[in-house]
């Protein structure tokens, strides 16, 4: 079968042949529907030798949709023909994290060397998968897996980290979006469903600030320096109750603790390296600053509860398999508009 595989640090992905796989006993394998193009893939082909700490080659893919082609010794849960969503974040399933559901942080995946598909594990962008338990699958129920295969990363992160905040987002409050991408705009639509903030959305990109006043944000504006001036006169001099950085480099954390109101929430959702300190004189009173990854397995069966009742949706664009190096590439340049999504099998 083709996949898409990271073989060599430094190099771009390559569409090889490698053998099907078989499911082993408990594993379930997936003929693949629809894999998602996430930047965290970018952040991984960016790293050094010395940083990199995945095994390669690597099949690429950790958003993946497929339908239950075979079931190994013992696996229970689904059938043969079940269309499904991937939990990704795949945990040891014992600890206590695992029994709440919060596989994303399991104590003992790192130690027992568990991986994600695609961020260790041969991941969605193949035509056929393994998924490594029935657990780890979520049926679609009539939802199409291209248009919604994005909402196990693309909307459960952002969806786990705005839950995080809720109570910080009643009526009157204000929440900031930066980086309406991927995650961003997923996020705009989730507030708007979920709490009564005002949105206000930040990106370096025209089209993206289009996208997101398309989606639901109410203000929007350029990423720099002003932003957090721009954002107390829009709060009447209160600042933002959350901020969510879907970008995480330094000067995007610098506007979130700079834009953030006494007692704000700043989620630092992006993988860019940045870090903010907390501190008197350096935030607003009582501001938290937190780090989210993924989600939990019921907040994905949330999310695509949202999908389903139309309150949430990602702007997709489709590539075949052998476009995704070309897709990577338009993710990198910043053409994207939403998410990439790759059909293996199309
Ligand atoms: P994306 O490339 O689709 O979107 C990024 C957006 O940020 C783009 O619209 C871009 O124009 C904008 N941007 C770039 N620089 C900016 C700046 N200085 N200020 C404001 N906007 C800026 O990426 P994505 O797939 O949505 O991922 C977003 C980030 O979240 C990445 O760093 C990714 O690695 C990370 N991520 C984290 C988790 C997690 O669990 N914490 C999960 C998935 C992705
Ligand atoms: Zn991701």
């Amino acid at each position: 079968m083709k996949a898409l595989q990271y073989r060599q640090v430094g190099a771009k992905p390559e569409v090889v042949e490698v053998p099907k796989p078989e499911p082993g006993p408990g594993q379930v394998l997936l003929r693949v529907s629809a894999a998602g193009i996430c930047h965290s893939d970018q952040f991984v082909m960016s790293l050094p030798p010395e940083g990199f700490r995945y095994p390669l080659p690597l099949t690429l893919g950790h958003e993946g949709a497929g339908t239950v082609a075979a079931l190994g010794e013992g696996a229970e849960g689904v059938a043969i023909g079940d269309s499904v969503a991937v939990y990704g974040p795949w945990g040891c399933g014992r600890c206590v994290k695992c029994a709440e559901g919060k596989e994303n942080y399991c104590l003992n995946a790192a130690a027992e060397g568990i991986m994600p598909p695609g961020l260790g594990s041969p991941g969605a962008m193949a035509e056929y998968m393994i998924v490594d338990s029935p657990r780890h699958l979520v049926p679609l129920r009539g939802l199409d897996p291209v248009k919604n295969v994005s909402l196990t990363d693309a909307g459960l992160t952002p969806y786990h980290a705005i839950k995080n905040s809720l109570p910080k987002l009643g009526a009157g409050s204000t929440a900031v979006v930066i980086g309406a991408g991927g995650l961003g705009h997923v996020a705009i639509q989730v507030l708007r469903a979920i709490t009564g903030a005002r949105i206000i959305a930040l990106d370096v990109n025209g089209e993206k600030l289009e996208l997101a006043r398309q989606v639901g944000a109410h203000e929007t504006l350029l990423s720099n320096s002003d932003a957090p001036q721009r954002i107390r006169e829009l709060t009447g001099g209160l600042g933002a109750s959350a901020v969510f950085d879907f970008v995480g480099m330094q000067p995007t954390v610098e506007i979130a603790g700079a834009s953030a109101a006494v007692e704000g929430d700043v989620s630092i959702v992006g993988i860019g390296g940045g870090a903010l300190p907390v501190g008197f004189l350096t935030t607003a009173w009582d501001v938290a600053v937190r780090s989210p990854y993924w989600g939990s397995r019921a907040e994905l069966i949330e999310v695509l509860e949202l999908a389903r009742r139309g309150q949430i949706s990602v702007e997709v664009e489709t590539f075949s398999l052998d476009e995704a190096p070309h897709a990577y590439q338009l993710l990198h340049d910043g053409k994207i508009r939403g998410r990439a999504v790759i059909i293996p099998n199309g």
